[in-house]
């Protein structure tokens, strides 16, 4: 695996003797949309309750002097997660690194960054929910105490040594907030669940967007791509980044409605933003599995994609516009979904399958 050197405050380096002396395993990142990327608090668009929440606490945190408590941001992938922990970063001005829990393969991983953490820094675990339990159990003291324990020696012979870290905050983000243990939740001292975006805010999005990329958008053509992104700012900033080639390619680099609408029907994006995936998932729990209930395996095998890329990517906006519920027995499409696919939705064999209220029933 390659490492990247820490991220610090976008070139800016930290004092020599503050300086973390090894790399963390790094997650890859997309230079184009770190450009995109809201830096300060009041850039940010949406989000409101979690925003205000977060400005209470970097108010607290600069008037005490001390590191901002440990924060777990939730919700599926592109709603803002790493944004928020970048924004923090920048508000208190303190060192940020980044890593994945998936690229923490041993807790000696994260020794070199917490013995060399400077006072008030910030560490961003994405994923953390793919941190090993071995990793998770070594950070537990780190979070709680500032200390971290090293077994030194083996058996009879083996000693643990505590060695004080720096205070400073750890910012979790994960799309499964389900398969975090227990122990490992309520070491966050905040838990910030995201939303999905509505689309005014997607829209406010697409316009700063299109400015930071020098573009000219319609407010109309920017309202079209707010409405065909699934509630999400990068499927927006994908979106318009797609949108903005097709209109230099196919016309003068002006992005038009018209503009808009044909780029996303190439690209096959529905009117209400779902893509092929999304339609391919609908269609095979219709057509294959008679609309449910089916559970989430047979429909990743059957579709051939990984259950994780369902749960975390597709299901969550399908869930939300109510076109699937989740029932204990599995996935099962409802009306909207059906009505999306323009199929008919079944009808019920046996009024007893409907739950009928009948007033005259109750009378004697
Ligand atoms: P996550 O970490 O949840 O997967 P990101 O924070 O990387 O998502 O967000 C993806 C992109 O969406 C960012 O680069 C940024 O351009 C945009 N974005 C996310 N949240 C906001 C927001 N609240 N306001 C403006 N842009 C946002």
């Amino acid at each position: 695996m390659s490492r990247e050197p820490i991220i610090t405050d976008h070139g800016r380096t930290a004092p020599e003797e503050n300086r973390p002396a090894a790399p963390l395993p790094m997650p890859v990142r997309d230079q184009l949309e770190e450009r995109l990327r809201p830096q300060k608090l009041s850039e940010v668009i949406g989000q409101r309750t979690v925003a205000d929440r977060l400005s209470i606490a970097l108010q607290a945190a600069r008037l005490r002097n001390e590191p901002l408590p440990h924060i777990l941001f939730d919700g599926p992938p592109g709603l803002g997660k790493t944004t928020f922990a970048t924004v923090l970063h920048n508000e208190l001005g303190v060192e940020l690194a980044i890593t994945s829990g998936a690229a923490l393969d041993k807790k000696g991983d994260l020794l070199p960054y917490l013995t060399n953490a400077v006072e008030g820094s910030i560490l961003f675990i994405d994923e953390i929910h793919r941190m090993p339990r071995t990793v998770e159990e070594f950070i537990y003291p780190v979070m709680e105490d500032f200390r971290v324990d090293i077994v030194i020696g083996e058996g009879m012979a083996a000693r643990t040594i505590n060695l004080p870290v720096k205070r400073f905050t750890i910012i979790g983000a994960t799309t499964r907030s389900g398969m975090l243990s227990a122990p490992l939740r309520d070491r966050f001292h905040m838990h910030e669940h995201l939303e999905f975006y509505d689309v005014d805010d997607l829209a406010r999005i697409v316009l700063i967007n299109a400015g930071k990329l020098k573009t000219t958008i319609d407010d109309d053509a920017a309202w079209e791509l707010a409405r065909r992104s699934r509630g999400t700012p990068r499927l927006a900033n994908a979106r318009l980044r797609w949108v903005r080639d097709y209109a230099l390619a196919r016309a003068n680099g002006d992005v038009t409605l018209s503009i808009a609408r044909d780029a996303l029907d190439m690209q096959e994006i529905d009117p209400e933003g779902l893509d092929k995936q999304d339609r391919r998932y609908l269609d095979t729990l219709i057509r294959v599995f008679q609309g449910g209930p089916t559970g989430v395996e047979a429909m990743a095998a059957t579709m051939h994609v990984a259950v994780d890329t369902l749960e975390e990517e597709v299901e969550p906006f399908l869930l939300r516009r109510e076109m699937i519920i989740r029932t204990p027995r599995g996935r099962k499409v409802i009306e909207a979904g059906y009505r999306h696919m323009g199929v008919a939705p079944p009808v019920l064999e046996s009024p007893l399958d409907l739950p009928i209220f009948d007033p005259s029933r109750r009378r004697f």
